[in-house]
């Protein structure tokens, strides 16, 4: 690629290019996650030409899947909401779905903390009144609570079910159970519960009757990318090329500025993920991006959610999923830590951790963390013999400086602004009214942010959106 407005820049201040040569230069997209190979999955087949430019020396962004052994461990994104998506539809084509494993997942679960495990009666109490507060919540929320934070009104529900007969006498146990159940709910929406809102219950939808979350057996993810970028020709992508300006000002063209040169655009269509915008959208756009936009970007939010997972000798655990909780004192493991087997490797243990625990376990050295959990172990689950790891296996997604976070959710400032998703997914349009400047991603999705197929709807979007207007020829 070539640099023609580079020279230009400081006679106008603008970079310049003329309607005729604007019109034959690619549709620059950046980012190759799932939102970026979708959009060039369909302008390869528009026969539009263009260029995956992305800041890694891989395609996937979030769906990072690591060999392991005979198959891949997912750094990112693991299952499949529900069954009524193209995502659903490229496992189940390619035989990708674990039902079992499926099945498993659904268990209610024991907690082990130090004083010994809640089981039995209490956890089927507890769990039959969580089970009930989806629903509730989006209720709520259809009712006029949509900015209200999932602490308030659980804090409220929970001391309802606290005075039914006989609660009282156990609410040191209950109490475990509630912490557990909001660690757990902070994990799943990779939000601090008192940021998200309960108009995320209400907007948030997979478009599926059961709302299951398919597990995906060992080749997952891997497999799904391999499906969706076959059509992609390899000349396509840039790779080690961080955008670090995106300049529309010559209203009918775009000029990339990258570690890697600069690159002449038709126009641009952008999905980086909305932690990278909020830290840099401020200088990544000439002209600025219009106060509304800026505003959706401030307001939603961008959540820290974190897996690890820790390898062993051979298998030890007997279940598929355990819940702990250590002292209220400890940062990482006080609110409750959540861990279950991989599948398809018994011996490898997938950790989840949310909230202040992401950078608490983000400054532990491989060593420590692994000294830190196995303690942990040993003071909670008693009754079996805690092996010594051999290896820990985690990206911190925070640190990544492509990602800065796990994804996105709806917060109170974002319910005060009606829908925050589709005003970040407004295009920017051009002097001809052709959109020049596009947005993807994720975080664009006003129902199924946060996951692969909100991306992948969203690539489709804009595509959908750039040939309609090319056709329009007025
Ligand atoms: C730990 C974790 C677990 C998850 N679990 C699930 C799950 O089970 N199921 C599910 O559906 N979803 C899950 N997700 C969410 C899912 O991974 C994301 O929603 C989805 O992959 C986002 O795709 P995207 O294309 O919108 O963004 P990204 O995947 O972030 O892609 C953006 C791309 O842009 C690149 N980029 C960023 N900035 C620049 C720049 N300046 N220049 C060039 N390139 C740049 C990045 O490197 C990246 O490749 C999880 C995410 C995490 C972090």
């Amino acid at each position: 690629m070539h640099s023609r407005g580079a020279m230009l820049l400081p006679l106008v201040g603008a970079f310049l290019v003329s309607f005729a040569t604007a019109k034959d230069l690619p549709v620059c997209v950046i980012g190759a996650g799932i939102a970026g190979l979708k959009t060039g999955v369909d302008l390869e087949a528009a026969k539009i030409p263009y260029v995956i430019v992305e800041g890694n020396n891989r395609i996937g962004g979030r769906v990072h899947p690591v060999k392991y052994e005979d198959g891949y461990l997912q750094y990112g994104a693991t299952y499949i909401n529900g069954d009524n998506n193209p995502i659903y539809s490229i496992a189940k084509a390619n035989n990708l779905v674990d039902f079992e494993a499926t099945k498993e997942a659904d268990d209610y679960q024991s907690v082990f903390t130090q004083d010994g495990v809640i089981e039995g009666c209490d956890v089927h109490e507890f769990a039959a009144f969580t089970d009930s507060l989806s629903e509730k919540y989006k209720q709520f929320s259809i009712g006029g609570r949509a900015a209200e934070p999932f602490t308030e009104a659980f804090d409220k529900n929970y001391k309802q079910f606290l005075k039914k007969k006989r609660r009282a006498s156990r609410k040191s146990r209950f109490d475990k159970l509630a912490l557990m159940y909001s660690t757990d709910m902070e994990t799943e929406w990779a939000a601090l519960m008192s940021k998200y809102v309960l108009a995320n219950y209400e907007k948030w939808d997979d478009g599926s009757k059961d709302k299951i979350e398919y597990t995906l057996n060992k080749m997952g993810f891997k497999k799904i990318l391999d499906v969706i970028s076959s059509t992609i020709p390899q000349n396509r992508y840039k790779f080690n090329s961080t955008v670090t300006g995106i300049d529309y000002s010559s209203g009918n063209a775009v000029q990339l500025s990258t570690s890697s040169g600069k690159i002449d655009c038709s126009s641009a269509i952008v999905t980086v993920s909305l932690g990278f915008l909020k830290k840099h959208a401020k200088t990544l756009f000439k002209p600025l991006l219009s106060k509304t936009k800026t505003t959706a970007i401030n307001a939603l939010g961008f959540g820290d959610m974190q897996k690890v997972f820790l390898v062993y000798d051979k298998p030890w655990l007997t279940d598929s999923a355990y819940r702990t909780i250590g002292p209220s004192t400890s940062t990482i493991f006080g609110r409750g830590l959540g861990f279950d087997i991989t599948a398809w490797s018994k011996k490898t243990i997938q950790f989840w951790f949310s909230g202040p625990a992401v950078p608490a376990v983000g400054k532990l050295t491989d060593e420590q963390l692994m000294k830190e959990i196995t303690a942990h172990l040993k003071s909670t689950l008693r009754n079996f013999t805690v092996p010594t790891p051999k290896r820990v296996i985690r990206h911190m997604w925070y640190q990544d400086p492509l990602v800065l976070g796990s994804y996105s959710y709806l917060t109170p400032a974002s319910v005060a602004l009606g829908d925050a998703n589709a005003m970040l997914a407004e295009p920017i349009s051009g002097t001809d009214g052709k959109p020049l400047v596009q947005f993807a991603g994720e975080a664009t999705h006003s129902t199924v942010y946060q996951t692969t197929i909100g991306a992948f709807l969203t690539g489709e979007r804009e595509v959908k959106r750039l040939i309609s207007a090319r056709n329009n020829k007025s």
